[in-house]
Order: C-alpha cells, then structure tokens, then sequence
C-alpha cells in the first residue's frame, strides 16, 4: 500500500511529515496542530475570564494548565478572540516566535 502521498494527519493538512519534526520547535508534546488555526494572531493579554471560554474549556491551549483552578486568583494570559484560546505565559513565550503573534495591549485604542 501506497501512503506517499497521503498526508500523515488527515484533519490537519498543514502539517509536515513528523520525520521533518524531528529537533524543531515542533518537537514538544505542546505542539498539537495549533499552526492550523493559530499562526499570525492577533493576541490579547487579559486576566483570565471564564465567561470568554468555549464550553468551560479554561486550559491553555498547548500545555493544558487550568486558568482559574480556584476561582480565586484569575491570572493573566493572552487571548485569541477569534476562536476564544487561551494561551498561558510560559507557552507564549516559548512559542511566540513560530507562530509570529503579535500582542493588543488590550485597551481599545490602537
Ligand atoms: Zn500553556
């Protein structure tokens, strides 16, 4: 059977071949497709607010941390309003260069 052609993840065309994967950015379990529909976003850094989540889904959308696991002390993070995702500090840092975001202060004025 000849799978040559096929792509290796079906629902997720964008990806190349895990063998280029290999000791790149991409090789870190946080890496699950996001590219597909995070690349080139506009993000903003807000304190955490569940109202804003997708279904309750109050994890950062790469290392899967709770937001607010308490509902004490909401912290900060950064925001995709287009798809409502939630990035935390540290994956942000560790990713804001692949996926070029870019960061709106927040306020509305820019
Ligand atoms: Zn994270």
């Amino acid at each position: 059977m000849d799978n040559s052609n096929k792509p290796f993840f079906p629902d997720k065309p964008w990806l190349p071949s895990p063998d280029e994967w290999k000791n790149t950015w991409r090789d870190d379990w946080r890496i699950m497709g996001q590219e597909g529909y995070l690349l080139d976003k506009v993000l903003i850094y807000i304190q955490f607010d569940r109202s804003l989540c997708i279904e309750d889904f109050d994890k950062c959308e790469f290392c899967w941390k709770a937001f607010d696991k308490d509902n004490t002390q909401n912290e900060f993070a950064y925001f995709e309003p287009n798809n409502r995702i939630w990035i935390c500090r540290d994956c942000f840092n560790d990713f804001k260069d692949h996926f070029r975001w870019t960061v709106n202060s927040g306020t509305e004025n820019n």
